[in-house]
């Protein structure tokens, strides 16, 4: 094999010089003449820069039929597919025809190495199958759900815990995962907003960034690397503003939002270096993002210089026909090829169409074979010619799952994902010193099933660790006692839950009730009008608050959710969301306060369904509220609404610890700055409590006048640091000119002289310490 590879690399040099002068004068011909452009249209062939690579896929190439290239472009499932019936069966006649590029949903060693097996056996040219999965946050150990795991505010936790999901994928046969979701979500109605990381543009490119590198590796030349895998930026673009937070709905937004709000994390990642992105399900402005050359091809590749693979949502292309686009299934998988499109996942119309529309001249041979390029490429890099079951192996997969050290990962990140966001009566923590009873009541106390969240891979819910489990392993042997009832299921009453449940509560000094969402509430096609925990358990809280004892709530849930009952009702409220295969040890590592929570929202919590989409970073209006309305007792016309506030019931940025953080003293080095120069502000950030924390300082900067309107007040920095009880340290960000960007009137990047102000503080809505500046040219 390497001694055909090698033959075939030489042969191919006149190939690859030959394409490098077509691209060439494509380029030069193109009307777009940006230096910038041209360049990048040269490196969107390739993914990577080794040159020994390129050769070795021009060689082979060279050597394909169009059929057996449209093959590559295509993507089958192993559990049967919307186009054929089940499994290996209908797989199994391409397979050895060496008509799929790759294979989703084929988990553990011995599936993958059949199915590899069967594609290497009888196809021509013997190009190995790429296999991916849905390996969202974990493989067999889950971590927290990605929108939980966001609001650790830990890059490098972040980034660890997909290196765990990375380690365990790679080990079961696996190289590519759908991940990471880097969509924006400012509408907890869809349920997707628990796959990324929130709402925020800055946080979400950094969380882009490290989610990447996790899976991935730090840079490009890391593919191959034995215990990494692809990574996939989805969905593009803007997913997440369907409009009325259904799934699915269209998208419409001007070009400054897309590009303002929706693209960054995207761009993000592909400077991350990840390989792959893949299109969103939804429509922008009147075309299917799977249809949209101005996204896949203009943005993508000629603007930003992506080299690497782009495959469509499951049957997206196929879904043209439902969206009204296309007239039929040829004439949209042409205009998906021609959008730039390079593999279709399971929708079977490339392979069924493109040859022909070849034929006809309605799809380029250049424009297939820019995606087999790109496809091949990652496939050699992947090291899968050299050896194809070099992924497959049974010793290392089962040394590496759920092993000690991925656990202990998890766990990491678990607790850090965990947000207190309200404590009254210091409910929390439960010191294990003192003689207390604790009664637990909820659906959730004794659950394992709904721990992993959405998208749970290979998860098993058996190796979770209940909130019940987790409590008792830590309070053995300590003065603490829990008791236990019920209540109610999730959705509906049991008999004589409550009765049961109050009698329980009356025993207790302290109730700590467990309530939530199911898991499949959030994720995808979950996206739901009413976000409040379900009916029965409200009303199972309310008759506890008959046994007046101070009450928390522990809650389990993928979205924000409108808590405002809850607020009102319950002294202390524990956001634990769904945090995987550690699940009850994280939470009574912060129950107990042998952990200080640290977690802050990245997502903002309503008051009422109907403030939403509602987010920190919005723009302001005509009519502001004013801060006192009824000036003169008069009603004032402004933006608000006539039955709720404007402002959320928990903030972005907000969340509670076990000691009292303070911020004061903020200063700025100087009061002007310039593009070549930067200002540097800091403050004194004490903790003034009794126990040692970890707190997220964030940095918010507002430009005051803009020749366009701005956001109120954008995040610009943050760190998280740990203060020792009576500690202060000084916390010191530097702003460049870069910090002050944003698209001017007239769509260029640049910043605009005049006044801004820096904010230092513990949450997005935390104004007490802040700075002007002036930018001056
Ligand atoms: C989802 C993607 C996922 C794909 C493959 C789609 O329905 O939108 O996020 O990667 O299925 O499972």
């Amino acid at each position: 094999m390497k001694k055909l590879l090698s033959l075939l690399s030489t042969l191919s040099l006149a190939a690859l010089t030959a394409f490098v002068a077509a691209c060439q004068s494509d380029s030069q011909n193109d009307s777009l003449d940006s230096q910038k452009v041209v360049k990048n249209k040269l490196k969107t062939v390739y993914l990577s820069d080794n040159k020994k690579v390129h050769q070795q896929v021009e060689a082979l190439l060279a050597q394909m039929t169009l059929e057996e290239k449209i093959g590559q472009m295509s993507q089958f499932t192993s559990d049967g597919d919307i186009t054929g019936p089940a499994v290996d069966k209908s797989i199994e006649p391409y397979l050895e025809k060496g008509l799929i590029g790759s294979v989703f949903n084929a988990v553990s060693t011995e599936g993958v190495r059949k199915l590899q097996e069967k594609s290497l056996a009888k196809s021509r040219l013997k190009i190995p199958v790429l296999f991916g999965y849905d390996v969202i946050h974990g493989f067999k150990t889950i971590t927290p759900v990605p929108l939980a795991e966001s609001c650790s505010w830990d890059l490098s936790a972040i980034k660890d815990s997909a290196a765990v999901a990375a380690r365990e994928t790679a080990a079961s046969g696996i190289n590519w995962t759908f991940a990471p979701m880097v969509d924006i979500a400012r509408d907890p109605r869809w349920g997707r907003i628990t796959e990324g990381a929130g709402e925020d543009v800055w946080l979400g490119c950094k969380i882009a960034e490290a989610r990447v590198k996790g899976f991935q590796g730090d840079s490009i030349s890391d593919i191959g690397n034995r215990f990494k895998i692809l990574a996939c930026a989805k969905h593009f673009a803007a997913y997440g503003a369907a409009e009325a937070g259904r799934d699915y709905n269209i998208a419409d937004m001007s070009d400054r939002r897309l590009r303002e709000v929706y693209l960054p994390p995207f761009e993000a990642a592909k400077k991350a270096g990840v390989a792959t992105f893949m299109t969103s399900f939804n429509e922008i402005n009147g075309v299917p993002a799977t249809a949209n050359k101005y996204l896949v091809t203009d943005i993508l590749r000629d603007e930003w210089g992506f080299g690497g693979f782009v495959v469509t949502d499951y049957t997206a292309i196929n879904e043209m026909l439902a969206h009204g686009n296309v007239s039929d299934g040829k004439d949209a998988a042409e205009q998906a090829a021609n959008a730039g499109i390079d593999m279709d996942m399971t929708g079977g119309l490339f392979l069924k169409h493109l040859a022909k529309s070849v034929e006809e001249g309605n799809v380029s041979v250049e424009q297939i074979d820019n995606a087999v390029r790109r496809i091949l490429e990652v496939k050699f890099l992947l090291g899968l010619f050299e050896d194809p079951y070099k992924y497959i192996d049974k010793d290392i997969e089962k040394k590496v799952i759920l092993s000690k050290e991925n656990i202990e990962t998890a766990r990491n990140i678990a607790k850090r994902s965990i947000v207190l966001l309200k404590n009254d009566k210091n409910i929390f923590p439960i010191k294990d010193d003192k003689e207390i009873t604790v009664t637990l009541i909820g659906p959730f106390v004794k659950d394992k099933v709904n721990l992993n969240g959405s998208w749970s891979a290979q998860g098993n819910p058996k190796d979770c660790v209940s909130l019940w489990e987790g409590l008792q392993k830590r309070y053995t042997n300590t003065k603490v006692k829990f008791i236990y009832a019920k209540g109610c299921d999730i959705t509906k009453p049991i008999k004589n839950g409550f009765e049961n449940a109050l009698a329980t509560a009356k025993k207790a000094d302290v109730i700590l009730v467990a309530i939530g969402e199911p898991a499949l509430w959030s994720g995808e096609a979950t996206s739901k009008v009413d976000i409040t925990i379900p009916q029965v358990q409200r009303k199972l809280l309310a008759k506890l608050k008959e046994a007046k004892k101070p009450m928390g709530a522990i809650l389990m849930n993928g979205r924000p959710l409108v808590l405002a009952w809850e607020d009102k009702n319950l002294d202390a409220i524990m956001e634990t969301w769904f945090l995987g295969t550690t699940a009850g040890d994280a939470i009574a590592d912060v129950v107990s306060g042998d952990y200080n929570p640290s977690g802050r929202l990245t997502a903002t919590f309503p008051r009422a369904v109907g403030q939403i989409p509602i987010y920190y970073a919005q723009k302001r209006t005509g009519r502001p509220l004013p801060a006192d309305k009824k000036m003169g007792g008069y009603r004032i016309m402004c933006s608000d609404y006539i039955d709720c506030q404007n402002t959320p019931l928990y903030p972005f940025g907000y969340g509670l610890s076990y000691t009292d953080f303070k911020v004061s003293d903020i200063k700025i080095d100087r009061e002007k700055m310039t593009r070549d120069s930067e200002v540097t502000v800091s403050a004194d950030v004490a903790n003034k409590g009794k126990r040692d924390g970890e707190v997220v300082v964030q940095l918010y900067v507002r430009d005051v006048v803009g020749s366009v309107t701005r956001p109120l007040k954008e995040l610009k920095n943050f760190k998280k640091i740990k203060l020792f009880a009576g500690q202060t340290a000084k916390v010191t960000f530097v702003i460049t000119a870069a910090d002050l960007e944003f698209l001017d009137k007239n769509m260029k990047k640049s910043v605009e002289e005049g006044d801004f102000i820096a904010f230092i503080g513990l949450s997005s809505d935390d104004e007490e310490n802040s700075v002007k500046f002036k930018f001056i040219k």
